[in-house]
């Protein structure tokens, strides 16, 4: 063994980037109490030098090794994103010639979501408009949807599987889009006023288990697979909804359609164990309320309504039907119905959506709906409208069949009208504000140039 120090002692480390000899470098052999002596030039300088050559030699073919190696794995990586790659994108077309978009059932394998149990301050609130939806993650809400299919006693009606009525919702959240109002959280609003009414309105008393059945699936299913974009964007794009359903209520349709693709697959039937001509009925029932959702036939259905409503019979089926139409129409636009703090939010989605298509429209070319254009619209205009001559006048007119729902949902309208009237004057007073603001100025420039002006001709 060879140790190398220098002229002061210190070590110096025998390796390919050590200095070339000196004679000032010593040499000392390991545990000797010989003095170190001058390093001459020996034979050492020679074997250092051939040791540093063979050295790198072994260090360039091992790493020449290493890289090759390398380079193949790499290259191995690179042939097996490429396959992914093309397998994607087969699976892709495949899925798009297959069901024409996104219309392919997407459902979890097993029904994963924990078992939540819900507090008893939870489940009365549950029976409440003032319930506030917002509080709430998907797996929370799943679990109240599921509550209000046993608590209604459906399940036990339908001879439901526990399981697959899990497995149902679960396929229904998963085919409801991230939009920013027609998502899954519309849906559970939707279907919890629904839970509401049924029990403000006593409904159970009135009607057949198989009516709330109805009732609770259609609301649920009422906007499943929704794109963002409404019916008059489908039909003026002419998309492939459009196309499909002949421009009549493209969209309504296609929920529809989604919802017995999902009830189709056996492990998410929640009517698998209900007679055939019981499931017609069911099917048939569901189909006419969610199409009834499509605002364009509002007019029809609430008149139709209205001619019925004076002399209403719970026995007459023609009568119970048109009801169901008008309860389903009511859950879905009923967020004004709720506390303003949870309403409010909904505006904001709801035109921020409705943005989305307007911008899509003016880039493509087509009609803009001056309610959805946000150079025209603001929050209380858009409101007051719809609060007044759409969302009250339904109500009211429910209102003659079920009184009790005067003081729980009839009376928030008003007050919502109430506050973004006042809304309104704020924003009318701060736009004249704004204009006095500016023809203060204009008329101040106005007299200065005026004055300028006089002067001159004055010293004129
Ligand atoms: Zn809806």
């Amino acid at each position: 063994a060879i140790t190398m120090v220098d002229p002061e002692g210190a070590l110096v480390s025998i390796d390919p980037t050590m200095p070339t000899n000196s004679p000032n470098l010593f040499s000392v052999r390991r545990n000797t109490s010989m003095t170190p002596e001058p390093f001459k030039q020996t034979p050492f300088t020679y074997l250092c030098r051939a040791f540093r050559i063979n050295e790198l030699k072994t260090e360039v073919t091992n790493r020449l090794a290493m890289l090759e190696k390398r380079v193949e794995l790499e290259g191995l990586k690179v042939v097996e994103i490429e396959k992914c790659k093309n397998d994607l994108k087969k699976l892709r077309d495949e899925m798009t010639s297959r069901g024409g978009g996104r219309s392919m059932i997407q459902i979890r394998d097993v029904p994963s979501y924990p078992k939540y149990t819900l507090s008893q301050e939870t489940i009365e609130a549950l029976k409440k408009p003032t319930f506030d939806v917002w509080h709430w993650e998907h797996n929370e809400m799943l679990s109240c949807l599921e509550y209000m299919y046993h608590d209604l006693g459906l399940v036990k009606e339908f001879n439901m599987n526990p399981i697959t009525l899990k497995r149902w919702l679960l396929g229904i959240q998963e085919n409801y889009r991230s939009n920013p109002f027609h998502n899954f959280r519309h849906c559970f609003c939707v279907s919890q006023m629904m839970y509401g009414m049924i029990n403000l309105c006593n409904l159970p008393e009135k009607m057949t288990l198989t009516d709330m059945g109805i009732l609770m699936t259609a609301a649920v299913c009422h906007d499943l697979d929704h794109p963002g974009y409404n019916n008059t964007y489908q039909i003026n794009a002419r998309t492939e909804l459009a196309v499909r359903y002949n421009d009549i209520s493209p969209l309504e349709n296609h929920h529809c359609a989604v919802a017995f693709q999902i009830l189709s697959l056996p492990e998410c039937n929640i009517f698998a164990n209900v007679e055939l001509e019981a499931y017609k009925q069911i099917r048939q029932a569901i189909i006419t309320l969610i199409l009834a959702t499509d605002m364009a036939r509002h007019g029809e259905i609430l008149d139709s309504f209205k001619h019925k409503v004076d002399s209403f019979d719970f026995t007459n089926e023609e009568h119970v039907t048109c009801l169901k139409m008008v309860l389903i129409k009511c859950c879905d636009i009923s967020n004004e119905v709720r506390p303003t703090e949870v309403a409010e939010p909904w505006v904001d989605c709801l035109l921020e959506e409705y943005f989305m298509q307007s911008d899509r429209e003016k880039t493509e070319g087509l009609p803009v709906a001056p309610f959805m254009d946000r150079d025209k619209v603001t929050k209380p205009t858009a409101q007051i409208g719809f609060i007044k001559f759409v969302l009250i006048p339904m109500f009211e007119t429910v209102m003659k069949l079920f009184p009790q729902i005067e003081e729980i949902m009839v009376q928030p309208l008003r007050d919502s009208r109430d506050h973004y009237e006042e809304l309104k004057q704020i924003d009318d007073a701060m736009t004249e504000v704004g204009h006095l603001f500016s023809l203060n100025i204009t008329l101040s420039f106005r007299v200065g140039v005026n004055s300028i002006l006089n002067s001159r001709q004055l010293r004129k």
